[in-house]
């Protein structure tokens, strides 16, 4: 084995599970972080809090005289707690989150040293907007952004290395109001769903909804690679993923990791983790292994849009820091390694009334299965019209890898409902006079009243489905597990709301010539499953018979993520998304722009890493290797074995037309780039990206891969894929 492995199997050899302290109690520690419920009754006088609740779920405005109180009690429970900065979090358009740190420092009139939070530092605040991604919307004379505080996300401290940080969740907009940010426009879909489906619900008759509620939970799943061998693997540390590297005799063919026992480093890790989330608020619930080797994932309870989304990107913060301390590199890009599974982030969606009542739940009463077949013909015709934005919004360089490979979701969007309620769904769509009919003859006839108990159980289990019905929501799992939610869920929340909308639309329509309210829901829930149809399929996604099927229905079949971004710039592919008020049209163009762009750095970073490494590391490495071949075929020929070395001048031809290849791969690659930075439009740089870089960089790998296979062990710098997924 090379040194450099040698030592850093040596160095994890040490290595023990860091155990921090003795187990806590979750109820005692959860929200702890958090300016939550408990701290604003505590601390704010009682108009004050009633005011506030208002805010935050009433959507009524923040008066100046609230905000001074609340900016004094906050600063007190901050500096209570060790706090010593405050900063507006928000989540640019690059998909993380952004922070800049302001201390509560300052001085009084007299000069003394204080500590001081205003009202207004607590509402707003202006970053140096300029180094932030804008799409071209914000010209540098005006290159001005503030961030606002979202009143509806809790204030949270973030402990890191010994500080402590106050975190105001916020929104990112431009001098000129536009959006500069995902938080914005998922918060406008969130406002947009609700009023749909409030207004389609009254008009159903169900008078008592006030309010709805998206509801997200996000399985995350995410790898874990000792920092070690990261240190020695130039594409894990700057790309996140292993650019090379060949096959092992063993990977996840046996399918022994999965839910198998947790390696104790890992527990460590997950433990400390969690407890960091739940006191941040985060309330997670499940952890286990996942199918490949050091993949592993983790769930929260569901929770409100706006709220799952900030703990989704915050879960992903902590994630990586939490990891560091345990000596691992947490790694969330959706396909660190070929020839195992990748990672995704399956989104559980759903909504919920304000009574309480979950709208993909199937009902016990005839009219509470009218509303459920009624809402899912709204997500089944939402998914079938909008299925481009839905695959463009889920598209980025990472994703390109997963969708169609390894148990991930195809890049073809496609609904999965179960036996049960296909046949259901066949049923409504096949009976065309449903002039007459009642919830209770409905529900007999479409054998709706066997829904309940049925679907749950027999509905998860087809994970070749992008989307699937899981019993009581929707699970989007082709959603990338780096990428933020709350694009593909502002796009999902948007495509609902507007078949909601034509949904209400009809309904009032048929109400008003006199039908009655079940037999126009019924018809209207069975134009829609029939507009519909081609969306819904049941068989195994990941086959070759489904892209030819799905050809045939006319299914969009967007491979890579600059074909899916150009659909998706075309006006009837987005423009419900302005129609619904969740983007305005330069604000959409200008986050197009962004994620072209974002492609392509990405793939820049990852094609000059590819190139280090095949120079430094590759290359010398087979020299080495083929200098002692040479060497040992001319002893053998010195000694006069001329016909024992046909073997050995075999494997020196191999080595040397590989080594070649690599020379000849570098070139093309180069000659790719400067193509790339030739061209000045980003669309066409980026399908160049696609169609050349990437293809080279994949001719590039296979090349390094088999000189891996055969390269003397000791000269091979780079560690293994056995090594690295399986010794930790
Ligand atoms: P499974 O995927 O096997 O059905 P769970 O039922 O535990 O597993 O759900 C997985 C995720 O879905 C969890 O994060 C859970 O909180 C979330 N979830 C459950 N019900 C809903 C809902 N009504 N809306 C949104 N997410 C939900
Ligand atoms: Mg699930």
């Amino acid at each position: 084995m090379h040194f450099n492995r040698l030592q850093v199997l040596k160095n994890i050899s040490k290595k023990s599970p860091l155990i921090l302290s003795e187990p806590l109690v979750t109820s005692e520690i959860f929200g702890t972080h958090t300016f939550g419920l408990r701290e604003m009754k505590n601390r704010l006088p009682k108009d004050s809090f009633v005011a506030l609740q208002k805010v935050m779920h009433e959507g009524q405005s923040l008066t100046k005289d609230l905000a001074i109180v609340l900016a004094e009690s906050i600063k007190t429970w901050a500096l209570q707690n060790g706090v010593t900065h405050f900063t507006h979090w928000f989540q640019p358009l690059t998909g993380q989150t952004a922070e800049k740190h302001d201390s509560f420092f300052s001085f009084d009139g007299d000069g003394n040293a204080i500590e001081k939070f205003s009202a207004s530092q607590l509402l707003q605040s202006e970053p140096d907007a300029s180094s932030f991604p804008s799409g071209g919307m914000r010209s540098t004379f005006e290159a001005r952004g503030y961030t606002a505080w979202d009143s509806s996300s809790p204030l949270f401290i973030v402990e890191n290395a010994g500080t402590k940080v106050l975190c105001i969740p916020s929104v990112f907009v431009s001098y000129t109001g536009h959006s500069l940010d995902t938080k914005t426009s998922l918060l406008r879909s969130i406002d947009a769903t609700s009023s749909a489906v409030t207004e389609m619900l009254n008009e159903m008759g169900d008078k008592n909804v006030k309010r709805v509620d998206v509801t997200i939970g996000c399985e995350q799943e995410y790898f874990l690679v000792d920092t070690q061998y990261v240190n020695s693997r130039p594409d894990l540390l700057l790309s996140g993923r292993t650019l090379i590297g060949a096959d092992m005799p063993k990977g996840q063919q046996l399918e022994d990791h999965y839910f198998g026992a947790i390696p104790p480093r890992v527990q460590a890790f997950m433990a400390d983790l969690e407890t960091q989330l739940y006191r941040l608020g985060v309330p997670v619930k499940t952890r286990h292994n996942e199918v490949a080797p050091s993949q592993f994932e983790m769930a929260p309870i569901f929770e409100e849009a706006n709220t799952a989304s900030d703990h989704n990107m915050l879960s992903m913060e902590v994630m990586k820091r939490v990891s560091e301390k345990h000596g691992f590199m947490c790694l969330l890009h959706e396909k660190p390694f070929a020839g195992v599974n990748g990672s995704g982030k399956h989104c559980n969606w759903s909504m919920q009334t304000n009574t309480g009542v979950n709208l993909l739940e199937p009902g016990v009463t005839p009219n509470s299965n009218f509303r459920f077949l009624a809402v899912l013909s709204c997500v089944l015709r939402a998914v079938y019209k909008n299925q481009v934005a839905l695959r463009a919004a889920i598209a980025s360089h990472g994703n390109d890898h997963r969708l169609g490979a390894n148990e991930a979701p195809p890049a073809i969007i496609s609904c999965f409902l179960g036996s049960t309620l296909t046949q259901v769904i066949e049923a409504v769509s096949k009976n065309s006079d449903l002039s007459k009919i009642t919830a209770e003859q409905a529900m007999i006839e479409f054998g709706m009243n066997r829904l309940p108990s049925i679907p749950k159980d027999n509905t998860d289990r087809n994970r070749t489905s992008p989307f699937a019905f899981t019993g009581n929501k929707f699970e989007f799992r082709a959603v990338g597990s780096s990428q933020a939610i709350s694009f593909p869920m502002t796009v999902l929340n948007a495509a609902v709301s507007q078949s909601v909308r034509e949904f209400t639309k009809r309904l009032k329509s048929k109400k008003s010539q006199g039908n009655s309210v079940d037999s126009a829901i019924l018809e209207i829930t069975r134009e829609f499953f029939i507009e519909s149809e081609k969306i819904r399929f049941e068989g195994d996604g990941y086959s070759e018979s489904w892209r030819n099927e799905a050809r045939k229905r006319g299914l969009a079949q967007l491979l890579t993520t600059p074909d899916s971004l150009e659909a998706f710039g075309k006006k009837e592919n987005h423009d419900f998304l302005v129609s619904e008020g969740v983007f305005k049209a330069d604000e959409f163009h200008a986050l197009l722009e962004v994620k072209y762009e974002r492609y392509i750095k990405h793939l820049m970073v990852e094609s000059h890493t590819l190139m280090t490494m095949v120079k430094q590391y590759v290359i010398p490495a087979a020299q080495r290797y083929q200098a002692s071949v040479a060497n040992s075929i001319k002893a053998i020929e010195s000694v006069g074995g001329v016909n024992a070395t046909k073997n050995q001048r075999w494997l020196l031809g191999e080595l040397s037309n590989l080594v070649e290849q690599c020379f000849d791969g570098l070139a093309r690659l180069g000659n790719d780039l400067k193509s790339v930075n030739d061209t000045t439009a980003t669309e066409k740089k980026a399908t160049l990206m696609a169609e050349r870089v990437c293809v080279s960089m994949s001719e590039i790998r296979n090349y390094c891969d088999k000189l891996e296979s055969m390269v003397d062990d000791l000269e091979w710098p780079l560690p293994k894929y056995r090594e690295m997924l399986f010794i930790r």
